[in-house]
């Protein structure tokens, strides 16, 4: 999910309705039933009905009906549990605990729902805009399995869906959205807790060495006339442990914003912003990033799910840890 993404859905919760769905448009999502049809923009392509049921667009599969829209692009119109089959194993890996799926797969219907818009000619786009959508090559069984164990469950805050957010590994804390991201609405279901339960992801810790050099370059705008760059330190951290500030030591000392640093190295080098250590070695002419987690660490952390599943906790344990003051209910 996108932060932009994030940030819609934040206001869309804050709201005191939930926006209206395809389905059932009046509704209050507590007494609807039926599963909505939903509209997933494929693109351009050629789409052929098949003989056993639903459609093949550029060869690939997929469930329910296609509409072409006036531009010829393609829409997939999909029951939304059957859309689910193939966005749940792409999300988490469908060898982890039925627990952790069912828990992926209540925050993807959750999702789903706040994106659905009756004024625009799709709801969704297939990509990690959204939430990738390969229709039936992307499905497994566990994945199926999940959506169908959880069917219909959508996490709530009040009288409107909570907003979801997660990532792959919170490192010890997941983070406050206040936080994560400047502009998005306060959610109180999503201040960061202590997360324990994430210890076996690879990326808990990491350390990862760049060339001195390659810090400045990366940063030259911001050191432009600011002699050597000698240091990267971290100067102040937010409630979760995560860097809020970065600071650049030359003969005059440059700060940036945590996130800044992150975007610029490479979300992928600086594999998330709880860094607990930074330190240059001059002799080397390197720089030492120690970090802990990947991703942004808000809302479910994943391996915190799977380690969850593993100590023998269900879907709605994980849901109500991760995003504190929701509740499972039905959409
Ligand atoms: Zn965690």
């Amino acid at each position: 999910m996108s932060r932009a993404a994030f940030v819609a859905l934040a206001a869309a919760a804050a709201a005191a309705c939930p926006r209206p769905l395809r389905a059932g448009d009046d509704a209050d999502p507590a007494s609807q039933s039926a599963s909505p049809a939903l509209r997933v923009l494929l693109g351009a392509g050629d789409a052929q009905p098949a003989p056993g049921g639903g459609f093949s667009f550029n060869g690939r599969p997929y469930r329910g009906a296609f509409q072409r829209l006036p531009d010829g692009t393609i829409v997939n119109v999909v029951d939304l549990e059957q859309y689910l089959y193939a966005v749940v194993p792409h999300e988490m890996p469908s060898s982890w605990p039925a627990a952790a799926l069912q828990a992926q797969a209540v925050c993807a219907r959750t999702y789903v729902l706040q994106r659905s818009d009756p004024r625009r000619a799709y709801d969704l786009v297939p990509s990690e805009a959204d939430q990738v959508y390969a229709g039936v090559s992307g499905e497994s069984p566990a994945g199926r399995a999940a959506v169908d164990a959880t069917a219909g469950q959508v996490l709530r805050f009040g009288a409107g869906y909570a907003s979801i957010a997660y990532s792959s590994c919170c490192g010890g804390h997941t983070e406050a959205a206040a936080d994560a991201w400047s502009g998005g609405a306060l959610v109180p279901y999503l201040a960061g807790v202590p997360c324990p339960y994430c210890t076996q992801s690879p990326n808990y810790r990491w350390t990862v060495t760049v060339a001195t050099t390659d810090v400045a370059a990366r940063f030259a705008p911001q050191l432009a006339g600011a002699g050597t760059l000698r240091d990267v330190r971290v100067t102040d951290v937010d409630a979760s442990g995560r860097a809020r500030t970065v600071t650049l030591v030359a003969d005059r000392s440059v700060t940036i914003k945590g996130s800044a640093f992150r975007l610029s190295m490479g979300p992928r080098v600086v594999r998330s912003l709880l860094l607990t250590n930074v330190r240059a070695d001059p002799r080397l002419a390197t720089v030492e990033i120690n970090g802990g987690g990947l991703g942004h660490g808000v809302g479910m952390c994943q391996w915190g799910a799977r380690g969850l599943a593993q100590l023998g906790r269900s879907s709605n344990d994980v849901l109500s840890f991760y995003f504190p003051g929701t509740s499972v209910g039905s959409f």
